[in-house]
């Protein structure tokens, strides 16, 4: 008998709706699979309506691992491809059958279980129904725990019958959903060593944005530790997109003269509103449309509805602020489940303590804040912090 041929289904969601948009968006999916796949040895990328067949000498577990992180897709399987006749579809299912319950319900006296078909090959000598009722009837031969249950099954047999083959798996794998990263736009993320900004990022990126990292650094009143968090947390963000800049932005002389010169219980908002400047200005040679802050209303005295008007209308761009309505305690959930959590939680001192007034103020006005910023020369100093930026280029490690 023919050993059957394993493959990695693949199934996307909101980028099959976008009409006309849609080649465009499946070019960009199969692209950023690709990336996300590079170490698999011949890897093969089959599109096949409205989902992507990957083949590969790679275990497709292991595929799957990585395809998940690829934003656009939303549920994965491991397949077997089949010869296009009910006896091979058979063999298959009973096969993968048997290995999810030896793997996943040892031990339980009754197992839910339904027999899904998908039938796009008109031509396929069964109708659907049948298919399932054959396929079904099989199994329940072969375990006796099995019950019927097409509305909770705790195990699903899927067979897609289509006319480029037939592919027959065992449950799906859930994936994030969202659109495949450079196909809404680049984005430039104010990204610190906090728990939130990386978060932000990942949201940004979930909805196909492509994010650069734009990082303030005071060296020397904060050490290279800081530096060298922030990095590997920009490093871990674009294991989620094919690459990614980190600008890395001498922070300290903007920041003493603020200290020397400025009202004290201004100087985060004016330290913020710093931060908006320069990221406009490299975010804006690079194409990028909107800057993108781990900000969040109440959870510091910066963050107050008047305060982030003050920071973001020194912006150029729009800001994006995916955590607004995160509660903190969900902002860790989701660093956490992103891979980020560990390495925020390494100690390492941010710039905003550099100099940290008692009593920052809480609801800042536009007239004290252009005051204070006339005291200073914000040109140079904006130009000065861009000259010095060190630009470090990311590649994402498979
Ligand atoms: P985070 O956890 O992201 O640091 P936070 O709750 O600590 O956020 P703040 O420290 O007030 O909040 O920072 C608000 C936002 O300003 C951050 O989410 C980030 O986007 C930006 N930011 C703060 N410090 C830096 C920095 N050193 N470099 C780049 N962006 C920064
Ligand atoms: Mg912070």
């Amino acid at each position: 008998m023919q050993i059957p041929e394993e493959a990695l289904l693949i199934r996307y969601g909101e980028i099959g709706l976008k009409g006309g948009n849609r080649p465009r968006f499946e070019k960009i999916l199969a692209s950023n699979l690709r990336v996300a796949l590079s170490n698999v040895p011949s890897l093969t990328i089959q599109r096949i309506r409205g989902r992507m067949l990957v083949r590969g000498q790679t275990p497709t577990i292991e595929m799957a691992v990585a395809a998940r992180r690829v934003f656009g897709v939303t549920s994965v399987s491991p397949a077997q491809v089949v010869a296009r006749n009910p006896e091979a579809m058979l063999e298959a299912a009973r096969t993968l059958a048997a290995e999810a319950i030896a793997r996943e319900h040892a031990g339980t006296s009754r197992i839910r279980f339904k027999v899904s078909v998908n039938r796009a090959d008109k031509t396929f000598p069964l109708r659907s129904i049948e298919v399932a009722r054959t396929v079904g009837a099989a199994l329940i031969a072969d375990e006796s725990r099995l019950i019927v249950d097409l509305k909770d099954p705790e195990l699903e047999i899927g067979v897609d019958l289509r006319t480029e083959g037939v592919y027959v798996f065992a449950g799906r794998q859930k994936a994030y959903g969202g659109l495949p990263v450079s196909s809404t736009g680049r984005v430039h993320c104010l990204l610190s060593g906090g728990f939130d900004s990386p978060v932000a990022a990942w949201q940004c990126m979930k909805r196909g944005m492509r994010v650069d990292f734009v990082s303030f650094y005071s060296f020397p009143f904060v050490g290279p530790q800081t530096r060298e968090k922030v990095l590997r947390i920009a490093e871990k963000l674009t294991e989620w997109q094919p690459q990614a800049m980190l600008y890395v932005v001498p922070f300290s002389p903007y920041q003493e003269a603020i200290r020397d010169h400025c009202d004290e219980r201004y100087r985060t908002v004016l330290y913020r509103r710093a931060m908006q400047r320069i990221a406009s200005v490299i975010a804006r040679t690079r194409k990028g449309k909107a800057l993108v802050t781990g900000e969040s209303i109440g959870q510091v005295a910066s963050q107050t509805l008047e305060n982030l008007r003050l920071i973001e209308s020194a912006s150029k761009l729009p800001v994006l602020r995916p955590l607004v309505t995160f509660d903190k305690t969900e902002i860790i959930a989701l660093a956490r489940e992103i891979g980020t959590h560990g390495l925020s939680n390494l100690p390492a001192p941010d710039c905003c303590t550099v100099f940290q007034p008692a009593q920052p103020v809480i609801h800042g006005q536009l007239s004290e804040v252009e005051h204070a910023e006339a005291q200073i020369d914000i040109g140079k100093l904006t130009y000065d912090a861009v000259q010095g930026t060190e630009r470090i280029s990311l590649l994402h490690q498979p």
